[in-house]
């Protein structure tokens, strides 16, 4: 959109609805994104609808599709200019919903308790409307480093959002913090995930004599064994306290092999997940994978196939000595932790900025049934969002301490 366009407007100074108002309006706009078709919606209306918002306000606003998947788009709207700068980062989409174990409608933002009930509330959407909510008093002052907001699509399907800003190498920022519900706690590191899938092939034959097949089924009870010991080899070699869980693990989720007990069973399918430690490459523990179970598949002359079931999220960790997490640590009075979620934060990262989780509401919260966000995380929330917009963006942001 013209630059020419976004001047005009914020000559009209044009502010959005309140807090409650604009969280509403997105919880209202269905953006569920999900590898099923049936569930999966464009997160086109949201993005426009942010769009609405900070164009008034003196934001560039750029939307950008997201390469192959139609009807899904990223938004980066940028107030000010300059190479370092702040970026405030969510999803737009939400996981699906079941319908009748909601006590209210969850696209219909409905007060209960000192909280606001709707899907997307924690989960993403509350954020975009805090972070706006933080922005609107700098919009009239010059910035001396660039506020960024961030929306991006399909976070909790396929990451395709983040993976195809980080291809396309923006945002470029200094910073980034991405308000992922964290009850406001600044979180700096998470462990990767990767799901995979393990397929043998044998021949079938009749079960009285075993030279009449190849079992694949007693190829995957080998495959099981190394990947067990494998999994125990790399928990004794990496361990991280910063976890509840401190080691990486595998678990070995679905099997399907075989159809009678009198036949020689011929294919066997296994998925198994594995949630590597920062520290740990995806490509390499593929690679040690392989290089365990390809014997085995080549001894018993059985077919294989081993292959991811998505493209996995790399596991994430910023220094604890890194300016973002010193400033968040000294705003929240938390020191930074880590979750057993995974998140945006490795594309982010990889994109060069310090990046860091932190945002309203609780994980417990979100992904379930009335999923909420509790309006005591509101003020505070905003509250910390404008204090590092002023300290990034406004202050001289290599100060090295934070304005009180
Ligand atoms: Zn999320």
């Amino acid at each position: 959109m013209s630059g020419e366009k976004v001047r005009a407007n914020a000559v009209a100074g044009a502010q959005p609805p309140g807090i409650r108002d604009m969280i509403a309006s997105l919880v209202s706009q269905p953006s569920i994104s999900s590898a099923s078709p049936e569930w999966d919606h464009s997160n086109e209306s949201v993005v426009q609808t942010l769009a609405h918002w900070l164009e008034p306000m003196g934001f560039a606003v750029e939307i950008l599709p997201v390469p192959g998947m139609p009807g899904k788009y990223n938004l980066i709207a940028t107030l000010g200019s300059g190479s370092g700068g702040l970026v405030l980062s969510g999803h737009t989409d939400t996981v699906p919903y079941d319908d009748k174990r909601w006590q209210s409608d969850p696209f219909k933002l409905t007060d209960r308790d000192d909280r606001w009930y709707g899907l997307g509330t924690c989960d993403m959407k509350g954020f975009f409307a805090l972070a706006i909510e933080a922005a609107k008093a700098f919009t009239g002052t010059p910035l001396k480093q660039p506020l960024i907001i961030l929306a991006t699509a399909d976070e909790e399907s396929s990451m395709n959002g983040a993976r195809a800003l980080a291809e396309s190498g923006r945002p470029k920022a200094r910073y980034a913090v991405i308000g992922e519900p964290t009850g406001l706690k600044p979180v700096r590191m998470h462990k990767g995930i990767m799901m995979e899938r393990l397929v043998f092939d044998g021949q079938s034959g009749h079960s009285s004599d075993p030279s009449l097949g190849r079992n694949a089924m007693e190829g995957m009870h080998a495959a099981i064994g190394e990947l067990l010991t494998l999994r125990g080899e790399w928990q004794n070699r990496y361990q991280n306290p910063n976890f509840d869980v401190q080691v990486p693990t595998l678990n070995l989720g679905c099997i399907h092999g075989g159809d009678n007990p009198n036949r020689i069973c011929a294919n066997c399918e296994l998925h198994f997940d594995l949630r590597p430690l920062p520290g740990m490459q995806m490509d390499e523990l593929r690679q040690a994978i392989l290089d365990r179970i390809q014997p085995l598949a080549r001894e018993r002359n059985l077919g294989m196939r081993f292959e991811p079931l998505f493209d996995g999220v790399p596991p994430f960790e910023t220094s604890p000595d890194a300016a973002l997490v010193k400033v968040c640590e000294r705003l929240t009075g938390h020191s930074a932790q880590s979750v057993a979620f995974a998140t945006e934060a490795p594309w982010l990262q990889k994109l060069g900025m310090e990046t860091l989780v932190m945002g309203p509401g609780h994980i417990d919260q979100a992904h379930q049934p009335d999923e909420y966000l509790d309006l005591s995380q509101v003020k505070p929330a905003v509250d910390i969002l404008s204090r590092l917009i002023q300290h990034f963006c406004v202050d001289d942001a290599s100060a090295a301490e934070l304005k009180s």
